[in-house]
């Protein structure tokens, strides 16, 4: 981009921008790598972006895209609460009488939420942008002469996918809930002795060494997130980018050795062991070992699809004990490797240096998800020690052929953003680690991982999936919920329309 900046500057002698886009990602979100490659792409192709930020309300937006005369907004975002922000954003640009394009794009977005959820609430065109690569096409199509075909065939499009996803939520989750607890993981807990924690509560890393978590690296999402697809390290001798992902590989690994040694990023963590039982899908974590007293529920959700005969319909809360079965127990953790990331970003940027910023940026993600493994396996050998014989390389850890789990909260098997507000609890996170929750639930520094540790050796990662308004109706009871607050959180695993719209 350094190197372009001239050159753009100097075609654009006299004349100006081929037009001028607000780029930001929503508020409550705090993800931005895919924005700014889209951003520095835009720019290479002499279009003026100005970028917001992360976490940027709905009112900044339309107001800057006001006051600039602004030619298109593109909203990015990564964590589902953001969809919901995405609809809001749309919504206000209708009521506000705009008619600008709109451009959606961001790991949770997809064709079909931005047909059935976002186009509705908005008049103006509204575009779904798989990646970056498509960002100037679309964009050029919009402000040239193609525009009216542009956007009726967008239309068109959303239309039609519309129709196909009514077709399909009329059909609703295939089985009840109480069909689906019948079908619950069958285990003799009667000759189960749960592993037991060497110690119990909280222990805090607050400065743990950087080097020691670079062999844990996984580098694949690392090239997926410059949009490279394929395997690492085959990816590095593929025919057609082999060359573009070795010097990429190169260039990251200098970066991070440089990181490491001049100690631009602090590394800090914490896990800890309580107590649990099951009672039904949540699980009861206790204050102590006696169990009476309860600290705080870890509530979970159960797929409701129609399985094969010799598959369960699964609940995390089904990897616990239950109440008077076995003293079991419930891991929790907090991780991060984003502190003091931003003024080395801002000094990137500053310098036009967008190529870098973007590789410490991803570098930081990286690191955050290997201390979450490095620290899993401590966990297994050390300070759980159900596995103190383990031995495995770093291929066969990112593989999880290990016992256990360490599920997200927000990712498949446990889609509600909110139940991190237990996690922030027991562990005291924000005073133990620094890092914030968002009100949509993003971790903050970016750079972080949190979840729950099961030791079951039968627990394993599914997806809730789609559920009904039975459960949802039960879970909202037990987290003292109103229903509308529940299809807020749970919408994307809503299998019917939302009733309380
Ligand atoms: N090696 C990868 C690890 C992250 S992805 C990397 O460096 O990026 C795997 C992690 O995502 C798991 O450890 C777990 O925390 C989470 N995860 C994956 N599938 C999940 C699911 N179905 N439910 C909950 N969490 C899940």
């Amino acid at each position: 981009v350094a190197h372009l900046v001239p050159y753009i500057d100097a075609e654009k002698d006299g004349g100006q921008a081929k037009a001028k886009l607000v780029l930001a990602t929503v508020k409550g979100d705090v993800h931005d790598i895919g924005k700014n490659i889209v951003g520095v792409v835009l720019q290479c192709n002499n279009f003026e972006v100005i970028d917001l930020g992360v976490m940027v309300p709905a009112e900044k937006i339309l107001e800057t895209a006001r006051t600039i005369d602004a030619d298109v907004i593109g909203l990015s975002g990564l964590i589902t609460p953001s969809l919901d922000e995405m609809v809001y954003v749309a919504s206000e640009m209708q009521r506000q009488d705009f008619s600008l394009p709109l451009l959606i794009g961001g790991a949770t977005t997809s064709p079909v939420h931005t047909s059935v959820k976002i186009d509705p609430a908005y008049n103006g065109p509204v575009i779904y942008v798989k990646d970056a690569s498509r960002s100037v096409s679309v964009v050029q199509s919009l402000i040239g002469s193609d525009y009216d075909s542009f956007t009726s065939q967008t239309t068109k499009d959303h239309a039609h996918r519309r129709r196909r996803h009514d077709g399909k939520i009329t059909k609703g989750p295939e089985l009840s809930l109480a069909t689906s607890r019948a079908n619950a993981m069958v285990y003799d807990w009667s000759s189960y002795m749960p592993p037991v924690p060497r110690s119990m509560g909280r222990k805090i890393f607050a400065d743990y060494p950087l080097e020691e978590l670079v062999p844990y690296i996984d580098w694949m999402p690392f090239f997926n997130a410059w949009e490279f697809r394929g395997r690492f390290p085959a990816i590095l001798e593929d025919e057609t980018v082999g060359e573009a992902v070795r010097s990429l590989h190169a260039d990251a690994k200098q970066l991070l050795k440089q990181l490491i040694e001049e100690k631009w990023l602090k590394a800090a963590g914490v896990i800890g062991f309580f107590p649990a039982n099951a009672a039904g899908d949540d699980i009861e974590i206790y204050t102590s070992e006696d169990r009476n007293e309860i600290a705080l529920h870890s509530h979970h959700l159960r797929q409701q699809r129609r399985k094969r005969s010799d598959l369960s319909n699964d609940c995390l809360a089904d990897f616990i004990a239950p109440i008077g079965q076995a003293a079991d127990y419930l891991g929790a953790f907090a991780v991060t490797t984003g502190i003091g990331l931003e003024e080395h970003v801002a000094r990137f940027e500053e310098q036009h240096d967008d190529y870098s910023a973007i590789i410490l940026k991803a570098l930081a993600d990286r690191l955050a998800e290997a201390f979450a493994e490095r620290l899993h396996q401590r966990v297994r050998i050390e300070f759980w020690q159900y596995a103190s014989e383990e031995q495995l390389d770093n291929e066969a850890l990112i593989a999880e052929a290990y016992r256990g789990i360490r599920p997200a909260p927000g990712y498949p098997a446990c889609p509600d953003h909110t139940e991190k507000k237990a996690l922030w609890e027991l562990l005291d996170t924000r005073n133990s680690t620094g890092i914030e929750l968002t009100e949509s639930y993003a971790m903050y520094p970016t750079a972080a991982v949190s979840g729950w540790y099961f030791s079951h050796p039968k627990a394993h990662y599914f997806s809730v999936g789609k559920i009904g308004l039975d459960q949802v109706e039960e879970y909202a009871a037990r987290k003292g919920w109103k229903l509308t607050e529940a299809e807020r959180w749970l919408s994307p695993n809503l299998g019917y329309d939302a009733v309380a719209d």
